[in-house]
């Protein structure tokens, strides 16, 4: 099974170019996270896609609370979302989240029954001093962002390996280093007795290199930013992965 999951971030989508069924004939699953305001229309439009969601509050009550501007995992249950995109370095640059809110978003959204999608990755200068460099800031983030977080779950969470530098800038990691850096990381997941978290990779994928990289064992699916607001780009993406032997 391959999981391709499409992260429009903040554009604004061509619902009706997304309509059209693509002739799904593999095992994959397709999952969608748009912008908030949209998603209920892709649960209504897009019926060959799950949901997902690019973040979720820290906190949720009941009755909702005094929290401006943020949305609960209960609502995005409510709109039918069943993965959520934790800590992109998006979010992490800009929202200024720290290991310790991004842990408490993780912790939260597995007690509600949602799928995490935790995104990690490193900057260039720390990949410009070696994988060992990238392995100790990779696990200093796990560390913090899976803290309290049990093998009972492991089932529902995926690792997104999105190293920064390679994220929307058109050049990808090398399919070598990825799959060294998948092998380190199930090594640190498993002292935690986390076996089962699925791996995948984010940053620069688009149709010319997709089948590359889902062809690797190590490689459960993909995160796919720029290439996934166009229905017509993604769907090219889907077609080298329906073709994979
Ligand atoms: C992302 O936003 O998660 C991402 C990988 O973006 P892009 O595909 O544009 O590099």
């Amino acid at each position: 099974m391959k999981f391709i999951i499409a992260n429009w971030k903040m554009h604004i989508p061509n619902i009706k170019s997304w309509q059209k069924k693509p002739n799904l004939n593999k095992d994959i699953r397709i999952i969608i996270a748009p912008p908030f305001p949209f998603l209920n229309e892709v649960k209504k439009n897009i019926s060959w896609a799950e949901l997902g969601a690019q973040d979720v509050f820290y906190k949720d009550f009941p009755n909702g609370g005094a929290f401006t501007g943020e949305v609960s995992a209960s609502m995005l249950k409510y709109f039918g979302v069943k993965y959520v995109i934790i800590g992109h370095s998006e979010r992490r640059k800009y929202g200024k989240e720290t290991d310790e809110i991004i842990n408490e978003k993780i912790l939260l959204s597995l007690k509600k029954e949602l799928q995490v999608i935790l995104c990690i990755g490193e900057p260039l200068n720390i990949r410009l001093k070696g994988i060992s460099a990238t392995d100790n800031f990779l696990k200093n983030q796990l560390k913090i962002d899976l803290n309290k977080v049990t093998k009972n779950f492991q089932n529902n969470i995926f690792i997104a390996y999105e190293p920064i530098w390679a994220i929307g800038s058109g050049r990808t990691d090398s399919l070598n280093d990825i799959t060294e850096v998948a092998g380190l990381v199930r090594k640190f997941l498993a002292t935690k007795g986390l076996n089962k978290i699925k791996f995948l990779y984010g940053g620069s994928v688009s149709d010319s290199n997709v089948g590359e990289f889902l062809k690797s064992k190590e490689i459960d699916g993909v995160l796919v930013g720029s290439s996934s607001v166009d229905a017509k780009e993604f769907k090219k993406i889907l077609n080298v992965v329906l073709k994979l032997k």
